[in-house]
């Protein structure tokens, strides 16, 4: 069952929120209102939405926008593709753009998705995850803005899910194991 008990605990709820402020602050200092705010679904929603909220405490007011990924295989790990099942409705040209997504894995969402963007035209892009596994990065750069770096480990909650579960847990936490 999708419940907490076989999470265990790797950021807590009041360490989240404390780090969401600080982001916002690191963000805010760097971006303004003509920026376009994308959120990769479903695993940011949540991160997302908090982290908008704690940039509106800037007075900053940016339209945001969504797009829901989904990566596959075509034969080895190497040649994952990321694919759109769900596409922004604003249009990017010429936009400075705030990529936010929860985690920062082997890093091919966040590459291949700015270059998507950059492919539309869009001018500036920055990334901002809640995140990041250091030891599984295969791409040639770090998010710009990192709220936790975390062991390699599979994590939930705080929006994260295992089979679209454990979304709702407030905090992140490792699966132990699968009940
Ligand atoms: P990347 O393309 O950087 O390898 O992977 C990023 C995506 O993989 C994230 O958006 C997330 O959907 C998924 N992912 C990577 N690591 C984890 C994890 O530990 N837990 C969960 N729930 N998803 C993960
Ligand atoms: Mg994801």
């Amino acid at each position: 069952m999708a419940d907490e008990n076989n999470v265990s605990m790797l950021v807590s709820e009041a360490e989240i929120k404390a780090r969401i402020e600080s982001l916002a602050d690191e963000i805010c200092a760097v971006i303004d209102n003509s920026w376009l705010v994308v959120a990769l679904l479903r695993g940011s929603f949540i991160f997302a939405a908090d982290l908008v909220r704690a940039m509106h405490k800037h007075g900053l007011t940016p339209k945001i926008d969504f797009m829901t990924l989904s990566s596959y295989q075509d034969g080895t790990e190497s040649s994952r593709r990321v694919e759109i099942t769900h596409d922004l409705n604003e249009d990017v040209i010429g936009k400075n753009i705030l990529l936010i997504d929860d985690i920062f894995d082997t890093g091919r969402t966040l590459r291949e998705t700015s270059k998507l963007l950059q492919s539309r035209g869009a001018n500036e892009i920055i990334t901002a995850v809640l995140l990041e596994k250091p030891a599984r990065r295969e791409v040639g750069f770090r998010p710009r803005f990192a709220g936790f770096q975390i062991p390699d480990k599979f994590v939930v909650g705080y929006g994260l899910d295992y089979a679209n579960q454990y979304r709702t847990l407030p905090f992140i936490g490792v699966l132990e194991e699968i009940k």
